[in-house]
């Protein structure tokens, strides 16, 4: 399979080539060519396989033969192995046709386990494959750092450097990144903002002399690799729950649009999905342009719900490249027009089109607050502030709804314990492992926010390159 970029001017690239590279050289994104497709008859057959099984026939078609069968399908169970239930995906009828499906039982409890567990293996494989050792660097306002770090430690071929903001995090989820005892896992608290710590990693990544020392890379969500890691889900779910001839809608809590754009993708490959329901918070760029067809930037808020605080989604490319009819000069016109005037207004025939796939719906940090009562009064579930916003929004599409929808729980509701204690007067207790774990040892440094200290600890720090 090869892959072109949603701005039209780079070249074309193997699967290898593209989850090594990242952003595209236009300043694009990736994506296939062409779309594999399965039939009705294939997916029928998912009734019958396991998590891992699904995961190997899902992706495969995307990878070519960049990974030998055997290897690929050793990386999937290997990566889906850490998960603490046995379903990997387990599913909950919470009322007539409306369903949970609770995406927070990998290793750092939230669903962006399921992408990065499977590239953390796949890289890993790639670069010994290609005897490269690479240093991938990011930073955290939370949920992506621990997810990150877990799927990166103990891994040969790389070493990881997650920036977070010093004391602007939970303590869980501090820990969660801290207590990681591998040798290849440096973590630092930047005396600053999370904005600071991005605009450290952005100019880190711009520095030549630094890049050429240590081969720098990404695992942020607009890897492709971190796409095709959510897309088995979907099909597990309409497989196990049999919606294959009535159809189904899921109901997605997003941010920077990775899961949401995921199950698209589903969509066009085969999935009968009738309807993806967007949940916002006050963050609510993507529910105002999947209402009203006009994707207008403001300031990020801090809410609640912090992983879904994003005013740029940036997968969201790659959806307009389809709606744009897969144009990359058109692509690329408008996202210059989002960065120079901060907005792309879309045609009306354009909205028709993506209205009849698309819904959306937000909630404040009240609303918030209050879903996760009724929920929990309702059903005796305790969900954490994402979810919270995706159930309400599920709960709105269903009104009018004449399919089941799934709605996504994206993380473990103690990854959040504060706003569940405010919600429920109840403390959300981690699973017992975890809470065992982040008694262990911390390890961590703390710096200024001052580019050449952090610059030079990254390269005195890492293991290799010199
Ligand atoms: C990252 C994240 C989201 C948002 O997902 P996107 O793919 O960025 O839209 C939602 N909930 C949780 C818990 C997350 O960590």
């Amino acid at each position: 399979m090869r892959y072109i970029s949603t701005r039209g001017k780079s070249p074309k690239l193997n699967f290898d080539q593209v989850v090594l590279t990242g952003l595209a050289t236009d300043s694009g994104l990736y994506l296939p060519e062409n779309w594999p497709c399965f039939n009705k008859r294939e997916i029928l057959d998912f009734q019958n396989c396991s998590y891992s099984e699904i995961v190997y026939r899902t992706v495969l078609p995307f990878i070519g033969d960049s990974i030998p069968k055997k290897i690929f399908k050793k990386i999937i169970n290997k990566s889906y192995k850490k998960f603490r239930h046995e379903e990997i995906a387990p599913l909950f009828e919470i009322e007539k046709d409306l369903w949970m499906m609770e995406l927070f039982h990998g290793p750092s409890l939230a669903f962006k386990d399921f992408a990065l567990q499977l590239l953390g293996g796949i890289f890993d494989y790639l670069l010994k494959k290609n005897s490269e050792r690479i240093t991938i660097l990011g930073a955290t306002s939370g949920d992506t750092g621990s997810a990150a770090i877990e799927a990166c430690k103990d891994k040969d071929m790389m070493d990881i450097f997650i920036l977070h903001p010093h004391k602007r995090i939970t303590k869980i989820q501090r820990k969660q990144m801290t207590t990681v005892d591998s040798p290849n896992v440096f973590n630092i608290a930047i005396k600053g903002s999370f904005d600071d710590c991005q605009d450290l990693v952005k100019k880190l990544f711009s520095d030549t002399d630094l890049g050429r020392q240590k081969k720098l890379s990404s695992i942020n969500s607009i890897n492709w690799a971190r796409i095709i890691g959510q897309i088995p889900y979907y099909f597990y779910a309409t497989a196990k729950l049999n919606l294959l001839d009535s159809g189904i809608s899921f109901c997605v809590p997003s941010g920077n649009f990775g899961n949401a754009y995921a199950c698209y993708v589903s969509k066009i490959i085969g999935l009968p999905v009738r309807k993806i329901i967007i949940g916002s918070n006050r963050n609510d760029v993507l529910t105002r342009f999947f209402t009203g067809g006009s994707l207008k930037l403001s300031n990020v808020v801090a809410t609640l719900s912090p992983s879904m605080d994003i005013q740029i989604s940036s997968n969201l490319e790659r959806y307009l490249f389809e709606i744009f009819n897969r144009s990359g000069s058109k692509t690329a016109k408008n996202l210059e027009s989002l960065r120079m005037n901060g907005r792309i207004e879309i045609s009306k025939n354009n909205l028709l089109k993506i209205r009849k796939t698309f819904e959306a719906y937000k909630l404040d940090d009240n609303g918030t607050l209050q879903n996760i009562k009724k929920v929990y009064n309702d059903t005796g579930r305790i969900i954490d502030p994402h979810s919270s916003v995706g159930f309400y929004s599920a709960i709105e599409a269903g009104k009018k709804s004449s399919v089941p929808i799934v709605t996504l729980a994206t993380a473990h509701p103690s990854k959040f314990p504060q706003a569940v204690r405010t919600a429920i007067k109840i403390k959300a207790k981690l699973p017992r492992n975890i809470s065992d774990s982040l008694e262990r040892k911390e390890k961590y440094d703390i710096l200024p926010n001052d580019f050449d200290l952090v610059k030079n600890y990254i390269s005195t720090k890492s293991s290799f390159g010199e």
